[in-house]
């Protein structure tokens, strides 16, 4: 396996030090990669993200996640909530000509609305969750007490 390496190195016509060089490239290109998507996973979303998540979002097709870090992003970013409000604009347009729908809306305020409803509905999802996990949370303490006072570990009826 090794022989066949070396081999195999020495056919491409390269020096040592040529090697060598594309080998530290790489690496470098390697750890740029992984810094670059680190620091979009702290700093949230880039233009480019954010361009290609309008459709998903405009067709509600977005994770409460994506669309926390979506909003974020647009709410900072007036280039990316510019492309947003055109596409909005096209979207809505669209489905008002389907729908038979006469032209006379006022979109922006439509968009401020449509963005504030899907915030409010993660937020409703995050509380559900917080609010299962702690009933969870509770359903446990509660059996387990009855379990301790059962076997007369901790009779906490008797207190009762
Ligand atoms: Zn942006």
């Amino acid at each position: 396996m090794v022989l066949h390496g070396v081999k195999a190195n020495k056919d491409d016509g390269r020096t040592p030090a040529e090697r060598f060089l594309q080998r530290l490239r790489s690496r470098k290109e390697h750890l740029l990669k992984a810094l670059r998507w680190k620091r979009s996973r702290e700093m949230g979303l880039s233009h480019k993200d954010v361009t290609a998540m309008i459709p998903r979002y405009l067709s509600d097709d977005l994770s409460d996640r994506e669309l926390i870090a979506f909003l974020k992003h647009i709410n900072s970013c007036r280039e990316c909530y510019e492309e947003l409000e055109t596409m909005f604009m096209v979207d809505r347009t669209i489905h008002y000509l389907d729908d038979g729908q006469d032209g006379s809306f006022d979109l922006t305020p439509e968009l401020i609305r449509d963005m504030e409803r899907k915030l409010h509905r993660v937020r409703v999802n995050r509380m559900l969750v917080k609010f299962r996990v702690s009933a969870a949370l509770s359903a446990v303490f509660l059996f387990s007490m009855a379990v301790l006072d059962f076997f007369g570990i901790f009779p906490i009826s008797r207190f009762l």
